[in-house]
């Protein structure tokens, strides 16, 4: 049976990640620290199933994931666990600097020593994949994409924090051999997504009434991925790719922000009327622009598309509603975090 060590698996991208990876057998070591971004709501599906081990802890107890190596053997680590709002980040550089850099550095020594000691053909299947983004990259102009040899030049704490742990996986391959593999992704969106981030945030105040905030003029360039895409390619590379190598993923859909926040609001409107029936286009207000705001970001992911056969199937316009229809059919899930009762879970939760 394949096992996975899985970190950050209670967050967006990593719970989406869990959620389908026990659907298809794969028995998953589930660590997370449970920060604000943790939400065990996510995993309710699979509480209790076998294949399904949660782990209370941090990524950069290094004692603690040696322990848990040891004890479950995983064939693979897929790193998820970081913080990753960049609003935050400008907030509070300090805890990004723990977990994305320090922590990965913890974490990565860990599996350096536990790949180390495996032997045969476990230790040439083993893999170590970290999970990235394009923000290292920082902004482009009107045109060109993000390509896997763009040089890092971030611009935010966030990012800096991301292109330095970046820099340490690549290190450990160069240095230790350690079998690592980088994903750097565009921004998704999809179920589970916690509400501090454009699209879910959107969603819950049109439907509650609220002024929609849009950033500036609203005309930065996003390359949306919906999550399921994002999830497969990982998989994807996890399975077939180069070790040492870096993947970009993309989901071919670039949007202003604002034709993002005006595709919602239409979803919105079809779906759920307001009772005044005004548009809800009408709750969009524009705040003062966010510091060092990356103006586009684009993704070339031929390389992905090429070597390894991957490629999006889901279309932004598919994507969204999906997502808003999803939104709309979980209220529970989004009203326990915008209440936060989400985090008393966290309470007796074991170690
Ligand atoms: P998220 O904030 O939703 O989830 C992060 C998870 O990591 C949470 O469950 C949190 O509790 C956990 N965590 C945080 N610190 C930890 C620590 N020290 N030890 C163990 N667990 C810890 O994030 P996400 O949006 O799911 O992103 C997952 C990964 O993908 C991140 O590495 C992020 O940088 C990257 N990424 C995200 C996007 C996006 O659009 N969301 C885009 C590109 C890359």
């Amino acid at each position: 049976m394949t096992t996975w060590l899985v970190t950050g698996g209670a967050g967006f991208i990593g719970g989406n990640f869990v959620l389908e990876a026990v659907a298809r057998g794969i028995k998953v070591l589930n660590l997370d620290a449970l920060t604000y971004a943790g939400n065990r709501d996510t995993l309710a599906s699979i509480e209790g199933d076998p294949n399904h081990v949660f782990v209370h802890g941090d990524i950069g107890d290094r004692a603690l994931v040696a322990q848990l190596l040891a004890d479950h053997r995983p064939d693979a680590v897929v790193n998820f666990a970081a913080e990753s709002h960049v609003d935050r980040s400008i907030d509070g550089p300090a805890a990004f600097i723990q977990t994305n850099v320090v922590g990965t550095l913890a974490l990565l020594e860990a599996v350096r020593d536990y790949w180390k000691a495996l032997e045969g053909r476990s230790k040439d299947g083993f893999r170590f994949l970290h999970v990235s983004t394009d923000e290292v990259y920082g902004t482009l102009g009107e045109t060109g994409l993000f390509t896997e040899t763009t040089a890092y030049a971030p611009n935010s704490p966030y990012s800096a924090s991301k292109a330095a742990s970046d820099h340490l996986v690549r290190a450990f391959h160069h240095t230790y051999g350690l079998p690592v593999l980088t994903t750097n992704c565009s921004n998704n969106y999809g179920p589970y997504h916690f509400p501090e981030k454009l699209i879910p945030l959107v969603i819950a105040k049109a439907l509650a009434g609220e002024p929609l905030p849009v950033y500036g003029d609203g005309k930065q360039v996003r390359d949306w991925l919906f999550v399921a895409d994002h999830c497969e390619a990982i998989r994807t590379v996890l399975a077939k790719g180069r070790v040492g190598e870096t993947y970009n993923v993309g989901g071919n859909a670039e949007k202003q922000n604002i034709e993002v926040v005006k595709a919602i609001c239409a979803l919105l409107d079809a779906r759920r009327p307001r009772e005044d029936g005004k548009p809800r286009e009408s709750q969009i207000t524009h705040v003062a622009d966010r510091p060092g705001h990356d103006r586009r970001y684009a993704i070339d992911a031929s390389k992905l598309r090429d070597e390894l056969g991957w490629a999006p199937k889901y279309s932004f316009e598919r994507g969204i509603a999906e997502t808003v229809d999803w939104y709309l059919d979980n209220q529970p899930w989004v009203q326990r975090v915008l209440d936060g009762s989400y985090r008393l879970e966290r309470i007796g939760v074991a170690a």
